[in-house]
């Protein structure tokens, strides 16, 4: 049976079977908004470069995309400032930390954030996406991972944003904390910054246009059906390394031993993943494990690995 046919026959069974350890999960409430999520639902889109779709469960979900935004916001920094532009204000490195601990913000060069998908990293890196004023900014991530996700019509969940910049201490804290070493620079204005990291944290997707984005880094940033280069190779080679490496919180190793594939997660309970050169996958399951990951979307993930052979190492 070829492989997509086996995925196709599948995949409906093992959802389910990933759907009834959901349960054992929390939905995230820290953003009081996000606790409204379904906590039992489960979906998944699988595409193919080639043009296959495989969905099964509630792939009709909206859902914001939290820190899997992070990935793409990455990118068009590095499309903005380039290599050099962007890692004079973040790290190569993992921390083994929360998300938005402090704990080694002091460490290496005073206040610079070890990676840019920690919530220190990924503020500064929305210091750097060009444009004159906060909404500019937005529109252009909004532009950018639109035609990322195949010319998809993307916008901010204004409920979800202003629930979590009314309480959004921590992270104030940490941006003004980056403000304070000088990573936010003379003439930035913290709160700007921050309006537009919770902003694209807030853009509301579906799994069917996860898995179009997740397509897109997996053929090396071209768009599947133009050819188009959309993200310099380059630049996904790094996002990409980021993902294996901190793309699943503190749980990044495990997923690297047991699933083995570049992935992003979100405290929504998405996760954007994929196959090198095969597959774009999104995922949304909001009950969320100790580690902060999906827990029906982490198992359906390591059961398909296993059972498909995904592992890229
Ligand atoms: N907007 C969320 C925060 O900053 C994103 C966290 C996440 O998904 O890891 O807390």
């Amino acid at each position: 049976m070829a492989i997509i046919e086996e995925l196709r026959a599948k995949l409906p069974a093992w959802v389910e079977a990933s759907r009834a350890i959901a349960v054992e999960g929390q939905v995230a409430s820290y953003i009081p908004e996000l606790a409204k999520a379904p906590r039992e639902a489960l979906g998944i889109t699988i595409l193919s470069p080639d043009g296959e779709i495989v969905s099964a469960g509630e792939t009709e979900l909206l859902f914001t995309m939290q820190s899997i935004s992070k990935v793409f916001t990455l990118m068009l920094a590095f499309m903005d400032n380039g290599e050099e532009g962007v890692f004079a204000k973040v790290g190569m490195e993992p921390t083994g930390d929360d998300f938005n601990s402090m704990l080694k913000l002091e460490l290496v060069e005073p206040g610079k954030p070890f990676n840019p998908l920690i919530n220190a990293g990924a503020i500064a890196i929305s210091s750097l996406i060009h444009g004159s004023t906060p909404a500019a900014k937005v529109e252009r991530i909004l532009a950018f991972f639109g035609e990322v996700a195949g010319g998809a019509a993307l916008s901010v969940n204004a409920d979800v944003f202003r629930s979590e910049s009314a309480t959004a201490h921590r992270n104030r804290s940490l941006a003004y904390f980056l403000k304070d070493n000088e990573v936010l620079g003379e003439e930035i204005d913290v709160e700007e910054v921050l309006s537009v990291y919770f902003q694209h944290c807030a853009i509301e997707i579906t799994c069917g246009q996860l898995a179009r984005m997740a397509l897109v880094l997996a053929l090396g940033g071209a768009d599947p059906v133009s050819g188009q280069q959309l993200i310099p190779r380059r630049y996904v080679q790094i996002a990409k390394a980021f993902m294996i490496m901190c793309g699943m919180y503190n749980a990044s190793g495990e997923f690297a031993i047991k699933v083995g594939i570049p992935a992003k997660s979100g405290v929504s309970g998405g996760i954007l993943a994929l196959v090198p050169g095969r597959y774009g996958i999104g995922v949304i399951g909001p009950a969320l494990g100790p580690k902060g990951n999906s827990t029906a979307g982490v198992h359906l993930l390591e059961t398909m690995s296993a059972s498909l052979d995904w592992s890229v190492f």
